[in-house]
């Protein structure tokens, strides 16, 4: 084990880096103190951070732009990363997670790999894009809470529009060992709280048992999983090639002689391109439906509702888009892959900005204790975004 060697064995995005996991953002608390770093750095090299704040005004969105040299801000490419990270609660780290420490080629600390290091190195480059005669703009773009839902990243991609930047293309820079991947599924969380009416369980006729058509409702539910997993649609480039879907926590009753007022039930699904998820939302609406018809049928005190906690779109660009080709070029590694967690892309390409992700740092580390990332990998971002400087310098179609 080495201790952390001196600064000019360190790439060059290490003042950055170490900034960014030294301010902890971990999603239930503010980020504000990083947006306000970042703006105050922004706008030192002369530009206009856009910062917008979410309902409660404790954390933000910050989107900069750094002009082509004729003033023009749409087109162009974005960079985008979110600024927060997962708890560190009940983990057992060897150094503390919020300061960045280099030991055995590795920078470990939370957010290293997810997903500070992508941001710290565009961050590092920035001054450059500044000074270069850009033919066309280069935005970066940092959101709040991807972890919890990539609430951030549903507003982002509105306040892209708003502003009319309308890049071409958008790398988010999640890590993927810097493989240029084009597609992860859909992520959908949904909560649904069954109300009965309680009563002493020798008089069930008086009562309405809430945990009983919970169950039929995950009964439901795992058939439509199964009918996914046996008859498709299929797309055999994910490690599991269909839509799953699946109850993960469960929650009623009081006691072994009380009939059940209240169940809650939490549960996901992941859907493939090939299947909507708002079809899929609608059935299990409509099984919510028939379930409280028979609960009111019961009694009409008796109530069922489902609510929808996030759902977070899935991302397929196509093979042959120019943003692959062009990613690709800039040093980002060709994969046939399509990965199972999903990311903030998924919401950049449903508003029309072709996208892939492509970051340094492998998902393993993602989230762990002892989270790092390799050094190697950020110096392979460093070159990946020089080669971008130099395509948007060049007036390169981008
Ligand atoms: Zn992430």
């Amino acid at each position: 084990m080495t201790e952390t060697p001196s600064t000019d064995a360190l790439p060059a995005s290490w003042p950055w880096l170490e900034k960014l996991v030294g301010i902890d953002t971990t999603s239930r608390d503010s980020n504000l103190p990083l947006i306000e770093l970042v703006a105050e750095r922004v706008r030192g090299l002369g530009l206009e951070p856009q910062i917008f704040h979410d309902d409660g005004g404790t954390k933000a969105n910050l989107i900069v732009t750094v002009p082509a040299a004729d003033g023009s801000r749409s087109g162009g490419v974005m960079l985008s990363g979110h600024t927060d990270v997962v708890p560190v609660d009940g983990q057992k780290w060897q150094s503390d997670p919020f300061t960045a420490t280099v030991r055995d080629g590795r920078v470990y600390g939370r957010g290293t790999c997810d997903m500070k290091a992508f941001s710290a190195v565009a961050l590092t480059l920035l001054p450059q894009f500044v000074e270069a005669e850009l033919a066309q703009p280069l935005h970066l773009a940092l959101s709040y809470d991807e972890e919890v839902g990539c609430l951030g990243g549903a507003q982002i991609v509105k306040q892209i529009a708003d502003l009319g930047l309308a890049p071409r293309l958008c790398v988010v820079g999640e890590p993927t060992t810097m493989q240029v991947i084009r597609a992860h599924k859909s992520i959908n969380v949904l909560r649904i709280v069954f109300t009965g009416v309680a009563a002493h369980s020798s008089l069930t006729p008086q009562g309405v048992n809430a945990i009983e058509y919970a169950a039929r409702f995950v009964t439901t539910a795992r058939r439509m999983a199964d009918d996914w997993r046996e008859n498709g649609p299929f797309d055999e480039a994910y490690p599991v090639p269909y839509t799953t879907m699946s109850v993960n926590r469960i929650d009623g009753g009081i006691a072994q002689n009380t009939v059940p007022d209240r169940c809650v039930v939490e549960m996901e699904f992941r859907s493939i391109a090939a299947v909507e998820p708002t079809d899929v939302v609608d059935r299990l609406r409509t099984t919510v439906d028939d379930l409280r018809a028979s609960m009111q049928a019961e009694n009409p005190a008796a109530d069922a509702e489902l609510e929808i906690l996030a759902m977070v779109p899935g991302l397929d660009t196509p093979a042959d888009a120019a943003a692959i080709g062009d990613v690709a070029a800039w040093g980002g590694v060709p994969s046939e892959g399509k990965v199972t967690y999903g990311t903030e892309a998924g919401q950049f390409s449903g508003s029309g900005i072709e996208t892939v992700v492509c970051g340094p740092g492998d998902i393993a580390q993602a989230h762990a204790a002892d989270e790092y990332v390799e050094l190697a990998q950020i110096e392979e971002c460093e070159a990946f975004m020089s080669r971008l400087l130099a395509h948007l310098s060049q007036g390169g179609e981008a």
